[in-house]
């Protein structure tokens, strides 16, 4: 673990209605092999490794370094920052302590901080807080759960979670909001268990009428991540997607993915899974046929381009024209249909319940 220095007075500032908030802390990766990074604000104090004080002037700059990060000329094996108030890396605002050390290429920064208010920064980076209030107390609760999960597994690395959407998408404090604050704190310590374990609360967007089983994308075969029926996410308009790529574009992202392919031709669907979703697609090229996964093929061609594995394609004249339902894996909480459920008038508990069924809604408190 890291030094927590700037997380006491922090915690002292918080008001009485967040005395019962854990002191659980979390690490992020919040940027991974710069050259550089500058540290701002209030009242900085930086120290080493071995705890003693560096003296600084503000912005610091921290470079790169043979196995170490460098101020001023001199290398460190690491370097723990905490403020006043917030900090700014980059120029953008982070509770708790934020630590460089090397990376494999590059500087690496982790932000240390409460786990309760990691969360608040995390909600309008998955959804909008503007959401119904019991959505975004869903949110709230398997974002800390899945936190938690990672934290586990993780335990000794040097941090348990990207930044990113490869495990939950966190900017920092700036976004976060009054009703934010509200969903976790309401919720405060609330964990998913199963079989008195905290679970693998994987969420997505939006699962377009039926959410994944886990084992269709992951291999692994777990009881709450089955797959449910889900169509309160097709009111959103964003179910529907279409996508148009040239036979040639598709050819080019394919060789630049590493697959020999010349000359392609067409492209057909695979044999669909039990929830629906495409198990492979075939490739079509003058001399063979490449069959990739799902997954792969999403991959290959942009997640963002080829939203979700459930779709058709038709191909003319050069062009492959892809019509899908959802975006996203698909496996666990369907954020739009929970969205949907809270404005039937559904609880958070219920809503949690309905996509991850036989889990329990617990206090962390109850499961340590
Ligand atoms: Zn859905």
């Amino acid at each position: 673990m890291g030094f927590l220095i700037g997380l006491p007075q922090f915690v002292a500032s918080h008001n009485e209605s967040d005395a019962a908030v854990p002191s659980e802390t979390i690490r992020v990766a919040i940027l991974k092999n710069v050259p550089s990074v500058t540290v701002d604000g209030d009242g900085i104090i930086a120290t080493r490794e071995n705890g003693s004080a560096v003296a600084v002037t503000t912005p610091v700059l921290i470079k790169t370094g043979k196995n170490s990060v460098i101020v001023n000329g001199t290398a460190y094996r690491r370097l723990t920052f905490s403020g006043a108030s917030v900090l700014y890396v980059n120029g953008k605002p982070y509770r708790g302590v934020a630590e460089a050390s090397p990376g494999d290429k590059g500087v690496l920064v982790v932000n240390e901080l409460l786990l309760e208010e990691y969360l608040v920064g995390l909600i309008n980076c998955e959804i909008s807080s503007a959401w119904p209030i019991e959505a975004v107390k869903a949110q709230a609760v398997i974002a800390r759960t899945y936190a938690l999960n990672r934290k586990e597994a993780r335990g000794t690395s040097l941090y348990h979670l990207e930044s990113s959407v490869i495990d939950q998408v966190y900017d920092g404090c700036e976004i976060e909001d009054s009703r934010a604050r509200r969903a976790v704190s309401d919720t405060a310590g609330e964990v998913l268990s199963h079989n008195g374990s905290i679970i693998q609360a994987f969420y997505h967007s939006n699962c377009g009428g039926k959410t994944e089983a886990s084992e269709n994308v992951w291999g692994a075969r777990l009881p709450y991540l089955a797959g449910v029926d889900c169509t309160y996410c097709l009111a959103a308009a964003s179910s529907a997607w279409e996508a148009k790529l040239s036979l040639a574009e598709m050819e080019e992202r394919m060789k630049a993915a590493g697959y020999k392919v010349s000359g392609v031709t067409d492209i057909h669907p695979g044999v669909r899974n039990n929830r629906g979703r495409l198990k492979n697609v075939m490739v079509v090229s003058s001399r063979a046929e490449t069959t990739l996964t799902g997954d792969q093929f999403r991959k290959v061609m942009g997640y963002s381009v080829i939203k979700s594995t459930n779709f058709t394609v038709r191909v003319a004249n050069g062009e492959a024209v892809f019509s899908g339902l959802g975006n996203g894996h698909g496996v666990g909480l369907c954020q739009w249909g929970a969205k949907q459920r809270a404005l039937d008038g559904f609880g958070y508990a219920e809503i949690l319940s309905y996509y991850y069924p036989g889990t329990e809604l617990k206090k962390l408190s109850d499961i340590r």
